[in-house]
């Protein structure tokens, strides 16, 4: 008889559990909550792109859809050491060291990437956002070079067609209620009344993200009002699950991917708008400009560093100001720096001529304070260095509470605009703490039998931050982990259950 797996979610990282489960030969069951259209979670509002180590070329080629592309020949794709990826992930870990979650990540994307290569799915070289043309070349950084073809959508839908192929089924609208522990296993799952029986339960049902109730118990009150820039199922059903089993907390807790997004956005990321729209209501300029709070008083360095390591933290700091937002304001001097985000057709704002009337729009602020805040700001800019955008520019304004390391222009020539924005929650950091084959751990260090979890659910990856396109990829390492592992407890009980027998 062949193991019974139940895999939970129907993300990236369920579907690789899916996917090795089957390949191990069990019977493999995914249980969705949601309907077909939502199904795929949070990896569906992705853009696909993996974070892996890599040597060269070599590497990179067997994973490319189309090897027959004319620019692959004029394309430097560099190397991305392990040692490289271990560092990015260090740099957000808040002086913590290498966590053995974070070890296997890099050890294990590699291998996981041609894995899923050899299931069928497929990658493009990301050459619009990580390559820049030199001498007729397109030249890498190195990194993030590849993303799976038609982005997240196209992820979900190659690993649900592999999954399938590999004869594993998917039930849409069944939300896992409850796990069933007997005789210290877990033994299967219930879908509101209805019982279906295991050998091995895989938890990638997603972060608690998507509930108010558990981010503002788990991360602090301000977190109640952040908007959810993904699925709304990703309630924590999992990590409610598992803790009720004694399963032991792991990773931090109060920290989490968050970005500054516009104000009036619905409250969850929209699927029905196509990929370009939905990515629009972020708002990541403030580097350009100010950000004032409801105090009209500034909070942020908004120049500390390029925007790609102050963004993800920045969608925090908005929501711990009076009443969880802020304002983005400009002149019209960067007007043409902006991103297409700012004048995208849903993009909220203000704009006046002069500064008092801005400032008088901006809804929810002191508009005095707020004043004077930019014309503190105004006298403090050193007009000795000149801007530029595409360095760390020194260009400063220093001796302010709050200073502002580059790209200090003087906020004076009109019209004016501001944004308002609030703080948006990607995903969540904290999960449960597993084993080395992704078993879900008590506190004691011991394993809850035929329970497993991978993906967001799984704590002690991300820290303080995160290298982009490290998400899809550690979802990749432990759902590949998960369920092999999971395939074989069902071979480990039933050799348990022989050798009593006899
Ligand atoms: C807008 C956005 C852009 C992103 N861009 C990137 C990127 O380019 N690269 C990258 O690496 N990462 C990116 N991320 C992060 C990435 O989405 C996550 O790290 C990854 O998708 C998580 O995968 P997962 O399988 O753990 O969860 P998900 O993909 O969210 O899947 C969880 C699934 O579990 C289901 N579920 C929840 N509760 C239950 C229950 N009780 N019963 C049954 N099913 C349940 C949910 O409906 C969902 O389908 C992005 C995230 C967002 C929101």
């Amino acid at each position: 008889m062949s193991t019974r797996v139940i895999v939970v979610g129907s993300g990236n990282a369920a579907l690789c559990a899916g996917i090795a489960a089957c390949e191990a030969g069990a019977e493999v069951l995914i249980l969705e909550k949601g309907m077909e259209e939502l199904a795929g979670g949070n990896t569906k509002y992705t853009a696909g792109a993996m974070r892996f180590a890599y040597d060269g070329r070599d590497d990179l080629q067997p994973l490319i859809k189309d090897r027959c592309d004319p620019r692959l020949a004029r394309t430097d794709f560099g190397s991305y050491s392990a040692e490289r990826f271990a560092n990015d992930l260090l740099s957000f870990n808040g002086g913590r060291p290498l966590s053995p979650e974070q070890r296997r990540l890099v050890d294990q994307s590699l291998p996981t990437l041609h894995w899923l290569a050899s299931h069928g799915v497929t990658f493009e070289p990301i050459y619009s956002r990580q390559s820049f043309e030199k001498d007729g070349r397109h030249v890498f950084w190195g990194g993030l070079t590849l993303a799976a073809e038609n982005e997240g959508v196209g992820l979900f839908e190659m690993e649900l067609a592999a999954f399938k192929r590999l004869g594993g089924t998917i039930r849409y609208g069944a939300a896992v209620s409850d796990l069933i522990f007997e005789e210290s296993r877990i033994i299967g799952v219930k879908v509101g009344d209805e019982t279906i029986d295991a050998d091995g339960v895989i938890l990638g049902c997603g972060g608690f993200e998507a509930s108010e109730a558990m981010r503002a118990e788990l991360m602090g009150g301000q977190w109640a009002r952040a908007k959810v820039r993904g699925t709304p199922h990703n309630t924590g059903d999992g990590l409610a699950m598992a803790l009720a089993l004694g399963a032991k907390r792991h990773g931090l807790y109060s920290a989490c991917h968050a970005t500054p997004m516009d104000l009036h956005m619905a409250d969850y990321g929209g699927l029905s708008l196509p990929p370009i729209e939905r990515k629009n209501y972020r708002k990541i300029c403030y580097f350009l400009g100010l950000m004032l709070n409801a105090k009209g008083e500034r909070f942020v360095d908004e120049g500390e560093n390029f925007r790609n390591y102050t963004y993800a933290q920045f969608g925090q700091k908005v929501l711990e100001q009076p009443d969880n937002f802020a304002w983005q304001v400009f002149d019209s001097k960067v007007f043409d720096l902006l991103y297409a985000e700012y004048s995208f057709h849903d993009a909220h704002y203000v704009e006046a001529d002069t500064i008092e009337q801005l400032c008088d729009q901006m809804d929810g602020v002191q508009g005095q304070a707020a004043l004077a805040t930019i014309a503190a700001f105004n006298d403090a800019v050193d007009d000795t260095v000149a801007f530029d955008p595409t360095v760390l520019d020194g260009k400063s304004a220093r001796g302010l509470d709050v200073p502002k390391s580059n790209w200090a222009q003087t906020i004076d020539r009109p019209p004016f605009r501001a944004y308002p924005v609030t703080g948006g929650i990607t995903f969540t950091y904290g999960g449960v703490a597993v084993s080395d084959r992704s078993g879900v751990l008590r506190d004691d260090g011991t394993e809850i039998p035929g329970l497993f979890a991978c993906g967001e659910m799984v704590g002690g990856v991300f820290f303080e931050g995160y290298p982009g396109g490290s998400g899809l990829t550690s979802g990749a390492v432990f759902g590949r982990l998960a369920g092999a592992s999971a395939a074989a407890q069902g071979v480990d009980s039933l050799e348990e259950e022989q050798s009593i027998a006899s």
